[in-house]
């Protein structure tokens, strides 16, 4: 919680946030999107502020257990959401080699394995 603290209260991070977020641009009628972080398993709330279909800006709410506190990864760490290189579909190792499939093979793929 204490590294939580330093990103809300720390000024430099402060500024680091506006400065970020608003090269955004307009947060004006961006739809939010209550979640949780994707990166740790401590499970902070986070809520996205989407428009365009881009995160123009990430929050939390003060009435949720991380009392609105996040950290700089929870924070800031939203960049791969829009990356070329992100993977979209599932790989599923072939003869040594991933190869895309669609989800529900790679489930029944999973499904199998954990019953061996
Ligand atoms: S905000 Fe930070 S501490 Fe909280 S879940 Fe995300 S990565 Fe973990």
């Amino acid at each position: 919680m204490r590294i939580l603290r330093a990103v809300r209260f720390c000024m430099p991070l402060r500024r680091a946030d506006r400065r970020m977020w608003s090269k955004k641009g307009s947060q004006k009628d961006s739809k939010e999107i209550d979640t949780v972080c994707p990166y740790c398993g401590t499970g902070c709330n986070i809520t996205l502020h989407v428009k365009d279909n881009e995160i123009v800006r990430v929050s939390s709410m003060l009435n949720t257990w991380n009392e609105g506190l996040l950290c700089a990864k929870g924070r800031f760490g939203y960049s791969f959401v829009a990356s070329s290189e992100r993977l979209k579909t599932p790989l599923i190792k072939k003869e040594g080699k991933f190869c895309e499939g669609s989800w529900d093979e790679a489930i029944s793929h999973i499904a199998d394995r954990l019953k061996e």
